[in-house]
């Protein structure tokens, strides 16, 4: 069997993208591996992973890209400037090879709302590092990225409490 860093997907309309995600990085941890987890919208984080992730400053690293995005915003032309900001960034943290993986939370939505042309991505990902693991979430992965991913899953909502009015609980929503 071949070693290589791999690209994985989660997408998908169901509960379980960003927590798969952290799953991954926990198992990376374990072994001393480094990583980097860039969230592409503010707040998907929560409280709970966030105190969690403390534990494991020597070797996590995550950072806040979202601030200011909304998708609704008047001023089309400032989300675009965040968002090339934002995968700037990115971009550099997966060249400069300095983790075992490096999670990019909730990137789907930067191409999917145009804020970001797919084929920037794209071009990263197919330059990246041959050992790291780059993790992708989001909804609305596009058959691009499906296609260049060595593992895509897509949740599927089949039943979520809130349907039937039951409020987020702590430590298994927050
Ligand atoms: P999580 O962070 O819980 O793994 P996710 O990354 O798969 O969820 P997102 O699309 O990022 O899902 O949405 C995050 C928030 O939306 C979470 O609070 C999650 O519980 C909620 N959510 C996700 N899927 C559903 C659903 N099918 N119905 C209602 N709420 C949902
Ligand atoms: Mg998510």
């Amino acid at each position: 069997m071949k070693t290589k860093g791999l690209i994985a997907v989660f997408t998908g309309n169901g509960k379980g993208k960003t927590t798969s995600s952290l799953g991954l990085a926990l198992r990376a941890l374990g072994h001393g591996q480094r990583v980097c987890i860039i969230q592409f919208i503010k707040g998907s984080w929560k409280y709970g992973e966030l105190e969690s992730a403390k534990q494991f400053s020597t070797l996590l690293d995550f950072h806040v890209m979202g601030r200011g995005f909304t998708w609704k915003s008047d001023d089309i032309e400032k989300d675009k400037q965040l968002a090339r900001e934002a995968w700037d960034y990115a971009k550099s943290v997966i060249e400069e090879n300095r983790y075992a993986m490096v999670i990019l939370d909730e990137l789907t939505y930067l191409p999917h709302y145009k804020m970001l042309d797919e084929q920037e991505i794209l071009s990263v990902l197919e330059k990246k590092p041959k050992e790291q693991h780059v993790v992708i979430t989001g909804r609305y992965a596009s058959d691009a990225l499906i296609e260049l991913a060595d593992l895509v899953t897509e949740m599927k909502d089949i039943k979520h409490p809130y349907k039937n009015g039951v409020k987020a609980q702590k430590g298994f929503e927050f």
